[in-house]
């Protein structure tokens, strides 16, 4: 935990490549612990100042644990993975959120707030509450920003070259379309030599959700769910890391759930011939958990695929998804929050998103289902006004 994430008693690796090699080959059935360094590896301090933030090497990301690879696991099958339990390390009650600088990774909102900006927040039990952002207090859904199985060269191959196309539409885009490749800040694991030179020359990036799974960042995938993976390699290689105390549907300031080191109980089985029989063959799927926080009142902001501008947009979910955490945005500032504190609000507290409508040409509504159970005081309209307050600020970097 103290060490630096290239000094780690067990070998990190922040790369997806088929050729990473397992850690540990255990049994289907087996049950044990991963310990995870939080997904910067320890770039961002317990502190007030958003400097680190803003200086984030991205090229690190994310720090993950494993691969563990299953016995008898064989591409085609299906990798059962049940999350039993996930905590902090006894040495690290505390999480972070970040807004990213336009220039280094930005975020949904990046348009609106182009500046880093840091709230810290400290754990107590399974309460999340922060310094940066007062008045708010709620019950975690703890869980695993990215989980994933090991690509097949095949799959890599394609990644590279999809996201490669993209990237090319638009080759100066600030921030970029796609993470491309970059040996600068891989980590290979437990691989040596020129093996190693390999995985961090083309291993993927692992910022996007894919086939795999990786990076969804499914706020419900919490402790007592279970995930059902495709396996593409022998082994299937399961890594996993990003842990979040909380996260909003969406994640959308980036760097945007409560972040933070810990440690997820895992048990290990296989469905044999599981993709075929199942027809889950892209992508995986997932039971939720009996465990979650049980808010029941909801204020719900709504969006359309209409844009700041004015523009009309055809049925699109980005753009009424925006419109919709703004109007949020702008409701929680007449109680006394910054944007930046009402953008962090919405995308760690236990928010909902949903798309409501995705036919009625030509807008797509939008909704966020912001839980008002976490608020000390009314957040719901009423004759007499929202009571205004000083409610502080973030750790803010103004340029
Ligand atoms: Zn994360």
């Amino acid at each position: 935990m103290n060490n630096s994430p290239k000094d780690q008693p067990v070998p990190l690796h922040n790369r997806w490549h088929p050729d990473v090699p397992a850690v540990k080959v255990v049994d289907p059935g087996a049950v044990f612990r991963i310990e995870c360094l939080d997904w910067t590896g320890g770039q961002i301090k317990n502190d007030n100042s958003a400097n680190d933030v803003r200086d984030v090497d991205l090229t690190q990301v994310h720090y993950l644990s494993g691969p563990v690879a299953v016995r008898g696991a064989e591409p085609g099958d299906l990798l059962v993975v049940d999350i039993l339990d996930i905590g902090a390390l006894q040495a690290s009650p505390w999480g972070f959120t970040g807004i990213f600088d336009r220039k280094n990774g930005g975020g949904f909102l990046t348009d609106h707030f182009p500046n880093a900006g840091k709230a810290i927040w400290e754990f107590e039990g399974i309460y999340a509450q922060s310094r940066h952002i007062p008045n708010v207090r709620f019950a975690g859904i703890i869980h695993s920003g990215l989980i994933g199985t090991a690509p097949s060269r095949k799959l890599l191959d394609e990644w590279t070259k999809r996201e490669k196309a993209l990237v090319r539409t638009d080759p100066k885009r600030v921030p970029p379309l796609a993470t491309l490749p970059e040996k600068k800040g891989a980590l290979a694991g437990m691989a040596t030599g020129a093996k190693a030179e390999k995985i961090m020359k083309e291993g993927a990036r692992t910022v996007p959700g894919r086939e795999n799974g990786g990076n969804c960042d499914i706020k419900n995938l919490t402790r007592g769910s279970r995930g059902y993976f495709p396996v593409f390699v022998k082994g299937g290689n399961l890594s996993m890391g990003d842990i979040h105390f909380s996260q909003g549907d969406g994640e959308i300031s980036f760097c945007g759930g409560i972040e933070m080191a810990g440690w997820i109980d895992i048990k290990v089985n296989l469905i044999k011939g599981g993709m075929k029989k199942y027809g889950v063959t892209t992508n995986p799927i997932f039971e939720t958990s009996p465990l979650e926080p049980n808010y029941s009142k909801y204020l719900t902001f709504e969006g359309i695929s209409v844009d700041e501008k004015g523009k009309q947009h055809y049925l699109d979910p980005y753009v009424s998804y925006k419109r919709a955490c703004l109007n949020a945005i702008e409701y929680l500032k007449k109680f006394g929050y910054t944007g930046e504190q009402a953008y962090m609000i919405l995308s760690t507290a236990p928010v909902e998103g949903r798309i409501s409508g995705i036919v009625d040409i030509p807008n797509s509504v939008t909704t966020v289902y912001v839980p008002t159970e976490i608020f000390d005081f009314d957040l719901t309209p009423n004759s007499k006004g929202p009571v205004k307050k000083n409610r502080k600020q973030i750790a803010l970097c103004t340029k």
